[in-house]
């Protein structure tokens, strides 16, 4: 769109795609987003990439949901927010005297505000009666809330994106960083320039590959088994921290035990790398002063995710990489708010602040903090939601900003789900392929509509500033569950999104010093506990927040499906540059979509030959669970009979074909790994 300078106004905001955080200023005029220009914040400094600097045309685009939908025979036809509101009271009532509370579940977003996410799982809490409230972090890093929590008591991102200018060593390993977290694999580079090593260790020949110092071509599914092997060889050879072992861990002699089993040359034969290179990267990682990891759903969406997250670990204490700057153990989060919907207890065992809901002491805190008798049994998990909706004892349904539809393992177990549900209310942006489903849409407001704070991947808590009004009737999500709430007799007004942290922070330790105030100002990142608090850099200084830093030792298991006879290639699935997630915004950018408007499926050179498939044919690809037609691109990024998707499109849905098979200690799906059948269409 064309304008003047002098003709637009500029709001400072958050980039309300991925997790890295980029601070933005959006240019209004008339009332329309007409661009968007980088600003200098702590996580880009002064750089955007391309969806967070061009892809901001979703927010005026015709196809916005502008008033709330009802469905009336079978239709989803227009209705007022009071009839709308009227009957989820109805359906609410009926529902609780005929199920009790346990019939209903809640799935918050890593899209919309901390403030937002704080009433969803309120409202869940407080109003439904129950803990069934989770969101997609089950389906990206519960792993890593599960194993960084129990050995060094913390679940986040330990160090700041910055930092790794300074790192001598940096390991990427199960991340694409360059195309997922584009400002983050930018500042890999640029370290990369000024003399930092960089070890990788991905499926795919990624860009970051080209200018490793080792890459190893792995697997998918066998992180534990390199990681393990790398720390046989630091052990073997006396590399490891001695001094950190000593004075900051526990459990090193449980880990020795299993590690020592793990020789390099077994290892590289499961994970398909040359031994050599592994050795290396054991011993440039190790002996660095600063060796910063930085991972992704590579390591964590494996039915042995948390065990990957719990070696990772273990790497970074054996080699005393934990406490300082420019070190540490960076689980990179992939929504703009995943961090934040978990700090504010958007997940069924956890409380604000990953307080427990099974200690008495946080129930009886929050009981007098919100005036009720609160449920205290921790609730069921996103999978665990969707099973149980599957077999009717979910009747209640609210999925505030997601996708399921498109984001879940086996889509056509999720579709059953869905509508097995007896009353689904889907409050987005946009009439996604969930929304279709819904019996109660609700119209809400996009990121520029609406003032909040989004937390992002190195818990930095960052403003959104409303820049313009939403469409139509559409409403912040805030003012939604708010008015919901009150409807159904837990009334509490808020003034604004400035008196929701004031809540939040009265009740988490972790943002306790954080108030609208302050974020006017500065940036915070938790843990910041007290309004004198500058916020951490880097988490585990002096003590873990467990005390001791605990290695826990884990033993590789293969993936839960293997190729065979019947399906003999290993899918695994990703994202790439030009899209977002389940594609409901970059779908709509015209631009994009010139450019990636379907989706693909990349397969090596020797797969194509042997299936004699070429670059561009259309195929179609099976697996146990669904069959979808695709288009082939042959590469020497991908080696063997490892194929890859991206899960974007909905057309071709890789999510259609991917296996359920669960991680038993973080509930989180096997999205990485499962076996495929290829064939040329038309060719029987
Ligand atoms: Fe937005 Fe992430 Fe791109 Fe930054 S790197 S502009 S936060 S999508």
């Amino acid at each position: 769109e064309k304008f003047r300078t002098w003709e637009v106004t500029r709001t400072r905001t958050t980039c309300s795609y991925c997790g890295v955080g980029c601070e933005m200023d959006l240019l209004v005029k008339d009332n329309r987003v007409v661009g968007v220009e980088p600003s200098n914040g702590p996580a880009n400094s002064g750089l955007l990439c391309v969806k967070g600097r061009f892809s901001y045309n979703f927010i005026n685009h015709p196809d916005r949901l502008k008033t709330p939908l009802i469905r009336k025979n079978g239709r989803l036809v227009e209705a007022g927010w009071d009839e709308a509101y009227g009957l989820i009271a109805v359906k609410f009532e009926a529902t609780k005297a005929a199920y009790g509370p346990e019939a209903f579940a809640g799935l918050a977003s890593a899209r919309v505000t901390n403030e937002e996410n704080y009433l969803f799982q309120k409202m869940v809490r407080v109003v439904f009666g129950t803990n069934n409230v989770d969101h997609c972090a089950r389906l990206c890093h519960a792993s890593t809330v599960a194993g960084l929590a129990t050995t060094l008591g913390s679940g986040a991102m330990t160090n700041s994106i910055d930092e790794l200018l300074r790192s001598d060593v940096i390991f990427v390993t199960g991340s694409n960083t360059t195309e997922t977290h584009p400002v983050i694999g930018a500042k890999i580079r640029q370290a990369r320039l000024n003399g930092a090593k960089l070890i990788v260790a991905e499926p795919r020949r990624i860009d970051l590959a080209a200018t490793a110092d080792v890459f190893l071509q792995i697997t998918p599914g066998t992180n534990v088994a390199l990681f393990n092997a790398m720390m046989n060889v630091i052990l073997e050879e006396g590399l490891e921290d001695r001094e950190f072992i000593a004075g900051r861990t526990e459990g090193v002699a449980e880990l020795r035990e299993v590690v020592m089993k793990c020789r390099p040359e077994e290892a590289a034969l499961i994970c398909g790398v040359d031994a050599e290179n592994l050795r290396r990267a054991a011993r440039l990682y190790a002996g660095a002063d600063r060796a910063a990891i930085f991972y992704a759903m590579g390591v964590t969406q494996h039915s042995t995710g948390t065990a990957g997250v719990m070696a990772l670990s273990n790497l970074a204490l054996l080699c005393g990489n934990l406490g300082k700057e420019s070190a540490g153990v960076n689980p990179l989060r992939g929504q703009n708010n995943v961090q934040g919907a978990c700090d504010v207890g958007c997940l069924p065992g956890d409380l604000p602040g990953y307080q427990k809901v099974s200690d008495p002491r946080v129930m009886e805190k929050f009981q007098t903090a919100w005036g009720v008798k609160l449920p205290d049994k921790p609730g069921l998990t996103v999978t665990e939601i969707i099973d149980r909706a599957g077999k009717g004892e979910i009747k209640f349904l609210h999925i505030m900003g997601e996708n399921p539809m498109i984001s879940d393992p086996d889509l056509n177990h999720v579709e059953e789900a869905l509508k097995h549900t007896e009353f689904l209310v889907v409050q987005d942006i946009f009439l996604t392929e969930t929304a279709h489903l819904a019996d109660v849409v609700l119209p809400a407001a996009s990121f520029a509509e609406k003032d909040g704070t989004f937390t992002n991947t190195e818990r930095r808590v960052q403003r959104v500033r409303k820049a313009v009004d939403p469409p139509g009737e559409a409403r912040a999500d805030w003012v939604i569950l708010m008015e919901i709430m009150n409807r159904l007799g837990h009334g509490k007004t808020y003034r604004d999104a400035a008196s929701i942290m004031e809540e939040i922070a009265d009740v988490t330790p972790q943002y306790g010093g954080i108030s609208f105030d302050r974020l006017e100002k500065e940036t915070l990142q938790w843990p910041c506990p007290s309004i004198d608090h500058p916020g951490t850099r880097y988490l585990h200084k002096d003590t873990f927040t467990r005390g001791k830093g605990l290695f826990k030792p884990v033993e590789y298991q293969a993936s839960a499906e293997l190729p065979d006879g019947d399906y003999p290639y290993l899918l695994t699935t990703g994202r790439i540059l030009y899209h977002y997630h389940t594609n409901t915004m970059t779908g709509r950018e015209e631009g994009l979509m010139n450019l990636h408007p379907r989706s693909f499926i990349e397969m090596s050179p020797l797969t194509a030959q042997r299936l004699a498939i070429r670059d561009g044919d259309r195929v179609t690809v099976t697996s146990r669970r669904g069959e979808l037609t695709s288009t082939a691109r042959v590469t020497d990024r991908i080696e063997g009979n490892i194929v890859f998707m991206p899960f974007h499109f909905a057309d071709g849905a890789a999510n259609l074909l991917t296996n359920s098979a669960l991680d038993p200690l973080a509930n989180i799906p096997e999205l990485k790994v499962c076996a495929v059948n290829i064939a040329r269409l038309g060719n029987g």
